[in-house]
Order: structure tokens, then sequence, then C-alpha cells
């Protein structure tokens, strides 16, 4: 046993005992780690869950978009655990929205059907540790994880202190920055066209809609990315944008793009004229797709630190509660039984690796036609709804050479 650690556990106990070896240690508490803490420890393994984090689900680094169960089981096709898992209790709901707004850069607007559900992000995440810590897992916060060796010998920042601990598996949890991905031997091959630095604002008097979720494309506003607005209610919303490096002016910082939305844009600006910033925070959106190596033979990586972000559309919490519950069976069965946990990447991939690989398909094909606002909006209209819908779901409506090809030529003509 360890010295009693003053760092908080979920229960609010003053203290609690952390001992320095563990069935599986999880890095990270967001909801890929404490889906797979969950799966572990109901097994009867020995779970502990480390997050640098003071609180759980604090600051608020999301849109707070869901994809209700029935649009789900559309969505992820393959994939019938992410309907359940997104099947959350409605004290978690903030505002149901039933449709989806694309707006090209010389807004034009497309509408199509989508049911979701706009989530208090801090509660959800709460309620998944809960669960992770009801099934016998061990949470503890304020403790960063800075080193991974090959044998699974962690080495953890915990106020100033350095602490050692083992695991006989690692589950890496921790984000696009995850440091057990690094320690995978995994790398960003191209960092600006890969990571999607983004601004997130709870925009309070704000005239919106509430039962549509909208999505604004263009340079001057999310160049290589595009903002949104999220209600929460018919006066509060997410407003936001994702763009990429590349395709942006480097001398403009993120906050002059999300000002140049919310105080410029034509549709916004009558809307947002008296609207009050009631928070601002910023993070990564990793849309390179899965990253190289998902596992090894003591580790595996879940969620963003695995690259499953669906890259057309930037949403992420369904691929990491699906592949989080994945993970946390593949490392039951590895430990229970010695099965490979290369077993983890094959379920993934027939669970949710067609939707993530058709994502950044899509994505790519955008990137192409991005970089001009006028080609993107010929584009959009081209396409129309009927085709908008399905490339917003992760689906190529035509096969992908026929697709590039039709690119080509509508480049072509447009140039
Ligand atoms: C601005 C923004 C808006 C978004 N909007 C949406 C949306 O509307 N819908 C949607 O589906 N997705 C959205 N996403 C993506 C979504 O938030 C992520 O895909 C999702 O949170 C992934 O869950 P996760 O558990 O993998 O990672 P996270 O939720 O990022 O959790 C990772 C955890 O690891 C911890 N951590 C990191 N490094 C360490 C370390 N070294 N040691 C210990 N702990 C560590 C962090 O503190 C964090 O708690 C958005 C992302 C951003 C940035």
């Amino acid at each position: 046993m360890g010295a009693p650690n003053p760092f908080f556990s979920l229960t609010d106990a003053p203290y609690i005992m952390v001992e320095n070896s563990y069935d599986v240690i999880v890095v990270g508490a967001g909801p890929a780690g404490c889906t797979a803490a969950r799966v572990t420890a109901a097994a009867g393994y020995k779970t502990l869950v480390v997050d640098r984090r003071k609180e759980i689900g604090v600051p608020i680094h999301c849109g707070e978009f869901l994809p209700a169960p029935r649009e789900m089981r559309d969505l992820l096709r393959n994939s019938p655990r992410a309907a359940r898992l997104v099947d959350i209790p409605s004290n978690l709901i903030t505002n149901r929205t039933n449709r989806l707004m694309l707006v090209s850069p010389l807004s034009n607007e497309f509408y199509f059907k989508l049911d979701a559900r706009v989530i208090d992000r801090t509660k959800f995440d709460m309620h998944l540790a809960t669960k992770a810590e009801n099934a016998g897992a061990e949470i503890v916060l304020k403790s960063a994880a800075i080193e991974r060796s090959k044998s699974n010998r962690l080495v953890m920042r915990q106020d100033g202190q350095s602490v050692e601990m083992t695991a006989r598996v690692v589950i890496g949890a921790d984000g696009p920055s995850s440091i057990i991905s690094k320690s995978l031997g995994n790398h960003y091959h191209n960092p600006g066209r890969d990571l999607c630095p983004s601004l997130n604002y709870v925009l309070t008097e704000i005239d919106c809609d509430p039962q549509t979720t909208e999505m604004y494309f263009g340079n001057t506003i999310a160049p290589g990315g595009y903002a949104w607005i999220i209600p929460k209610s018919d006066d509060t919303a997410n407003v936001g944008f994702g763009m990429r490096r590349p395709f942006g002016a480097p001398e403009v910082p993120l906050k002059e793009y999300l000002r140049r939305f919310i105080k410029g844009h034509p549709l916004v600006f009558p809307r947002t004229g008296n609207s009050t910033i009631v928070t601002r925070v910023g993070a990564i959106i990793p849309v390179g797709g899965p990253v190289d190596r998902t596992y090894s033979e003591n580790a595996v990586l879940v969620g963003d630190a695995a690259g499953h972000v669906m890259a057309s559309n930037g949403g992420g919490i369904p691929t990491a509660v699906a592949g989080g519950e994945i993970a946390g069976e593949s490392v039951v069965n590895h430990l229970a039984d010695g099965v490979s946990l290369s077993s983890y990447e094959e379920m993934w991939r027939n669970e949710i690796g067609k939707e993530l690989y058709t994502a950044l398909r899509i994505l790519r094909i955008a990137d192409q036609v991005m970089p001009s606002d006028r080609i993107t909006d010929q584009c959009m209209r081209l396409a129309g709804s009927r085709y908008l819908k399905h490339l917003i779901r992760c689906r190529l409506p035509v096969p992908v050479d026929f697709a590039s090809k039709t690119l080509v030529r509508v480049l072509g003509y447009l140039e």
C-alpha cells in the first residue's frame, strides 16, 4: 500500500489509499476512459483511472452535440452498442434538436432532418465516471501521467511530486495530445492538416431556433473546418468553430475568426447583437483519422488518443464510448484468457472503422475544394441536401473513385 493520498476521489473522501500496482490503469477520465474502466472494474480487475484535471468534465471542451439513439443506429451501423451507449438519462440532456442547417460560404442554406441531443457535458462525463466508480474503479484527479515505459511503469505528477505505478494493462484515454499514444510510437504525420484548433463560447441572449443545429462553412470564419451554433435553448447556444492552420492566415488569432462569425456573418450577426459570452474554451480536435498503432502487447488507446473522431464532422463522443467499451472488453479477455490485445483493433475496425475511414476520405475530398469559397459553395449546391446529409453522416453516397473523378471534373470545370 502507498501513503495516504490527498488527491480527490469522486466520492469526495478526504483521503484515498492509492496502491502502486494495478491490473489496469486508465489515463484520462473522459468518456472513453471512464467507459473502458467501467468494463474492466465490473469484471473484477483492479482498475485505477487518473486524470490531470481538478474536476471531471471541467472545463467543457465540447459543443455538446450528441446524435439520438435512433440516429446512431444509422450513423454507426455496425455498432449496435453505440445506440445503447448514447441512450442517456434525461437529466443529462439540456435540449433536443431535430434538424441540421448547413450554410455555404456564400450563405446558401441546406436543411435536413437529424435527431440529436444537446447534452450537459460536465454532467455526462460525471455520469460515466460515477458508473466506473460504482463498478469498482478508483478515480484519482490532479494526477498527470508524464511517462510510460514499455513494461507499463507509469510516472505520474501529483502536486509537484512524482509517483510511480505499474499496471498489467494501460489504457490510453488521454485525448489528442496523448502521451500514452506517443509511448506506442505514434505521431501526427501532418499536424497542421490533422489537428483542428477550436474555440467554443456559450452565448446567452442569442436568438436561435432551439430545434436546429447550424453549421457554417467559409474561409473568413473557419478555414479548413466549420463554425457551429448548437442551441441549448431558444436564447442560449454553444457557438464555436474549428479550423486548420494551413487553410487560414497564420497571423489571424483563433478568437478573431470567432469574432468575425459572431459579429460579421450576415446570417448570424442580426441574432447575436445583444448576446453575452458566458464561457470560452479552446481545445484541439484530432481529425487525421485513427492513429497507426492502437494497441501493443500491454496497452490500448481509446477515444481521441486513438484518433477515433469522425473527421468530417469533428464528433468524437459516440466513437469514444463505443471504442471505450470495446477496449474494456478486449482488456478483460486479455487478462482472463491471454487473448492478444490485437483483438481490440480488430473489434473497433469492425464496428466503427468503416465510418471513421469514410469520414477521413470525405474530409480529404473536401480539403481539395475548401481553399476556395466559390468552389465550396458550388460543390455544396451541386450536392444539395440530398447528398450533404450522407456526407455529414460519414457516408459517401457514391463510390470513392467515382467521387474523386467527379470532383476532378467539377474542379476543372469551375477553374
Ligand atoms: C471545442 C470542441 C467541441 C466539440 N464538440 C463535440 C460535439 O459537439 N460532439 C461530439 O461528439 N464531439 C465533440 N468534440 C469532440 C469530443 O469532445 C471528443 O472527441 C471526446 O471528448 C473524446 O473523449 P475522450 O475520452 O477520448 O477524450 P477527452 O474527453 O478529451 O478526455 C481526455 C481526458 O484525459 C485527460 N488527460 C490528458 N492528458 C493526461 C495526462 N497526461 N495525464 C492524465 N490525464 C490526462 C484530460 O484531462 C481529459 O479529462 C468536440 C471537441 C472540441 C475540442
